[in-house]
């Protein structure tokens, strides 16, 4: 059925050397843990050497984001193919960090992972409501907006180099998670509108994480709800000892 992803998101911490340190310590702590994707995704400058750090591991390495363009004048942008080359395998798109301080949209959201998933990436995409939002019983409705926006002209075969990542922008950094309950909920209806939007197949197959304040103590009751299928982890993936411990949720 879904394999279960945990990613890292390492968000703008560490030195490349720290990187690779951090993941000599986590690739033994992790090595026997079998049927999970386990992904971390350092800055970019950390790229090549930690896809170097991490061969013949069962470690995968994501970017934080790309741009939609293969090359030319974009000063400051790394296309998708530079991401391949530099030995990624994934990158996350449309974070709520990137939405909220980088002006990221729906748009170029949706063009970032039309260029992803073309270069042969797989695109982890962000969605996820503001504490506003959910105070004003606007979940489903922003989150209806972003995946419809996220995946407007897809067809169900991209979905196939598609994971969605919901995280309530409302648990990110903060320590309060959502409870099992209202990830469960939000992740079902994810996957109803993406039963709608393409087929119940398609639907059946694609991933959902949650993100937000994931930790050793809560991942195993999340991992327990039928339609969460991994987890994105921030300040816990800075950690070995933690973020293995959340890989190794089912051991
Ligand atoms: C994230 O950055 O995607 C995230 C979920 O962070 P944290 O686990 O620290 O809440």
């Amino acid at each position: 059925m879904r394999k279960p992803m945990i990613a890292g998101n390492w968000k703008l911490f560490k030195t490349i050397e720290e990187s690779v340190a951090l993941l000599d310590e986590l690739k033994p702590l992790v090595k026997d843990i079998k049927n999970v994707e386990i992904v971390v995704a350092p800055v970019f400058t950390s790229l090549s050497r930690v896809s170097d750090a991490v061969e013949n591991s069962n470690i995968s390495i994501a970017a934080q984001d790309c741009y939609w363009e293969e090359e030319g004048a974009f000063t400051g942008e790394v296309a998708p193919k530079l991401l391949i080359n530099a030995g990624c395998s994934h990158v996350i798109i449309g974070h709520s960090e990137r939405r909220q301080y980088f002006g990221e949209t729906d748009s170029t959201v949706n063009k970032k992972v039309r260029a992803a998933i073309n270069a042969g990436l797989v695109a982890i995409v962000c969605v996820g409501e503001l504490l506003s939002e959910r105070e004003s019983n606007r979940t489903f409705q922003v989150i209806e907006t972003q995946i419809i926006g996220a995946l407007s002209g897809f067809n169900a075969d991209d979905l196939k180099h598609i994971v969605i990542a919901y995280e309530p922008v409302w648990a990110i950094g903060t320590g309060k998670t959502a409870s099992t309950e209202q990830a469960q909920e939000v992740h079902l209806y994810i996957r109803e509108l993406i039963a709608k939007k393409f087929n119940p197949e398609t639907s059946g197959a694609v991933r959902i994480l949650y993100g937000g304040s994931v930790k050793p103590d809560n991942v195993k009751n999340l991992m327990e709800q039928p339609d969460i299928d991994g987890a994105l982890v921030g300040g816990a993936s800075l950690k070995a000892e933690s973020f293995a411990a959340i890989a190794a949720f089912n051991v």
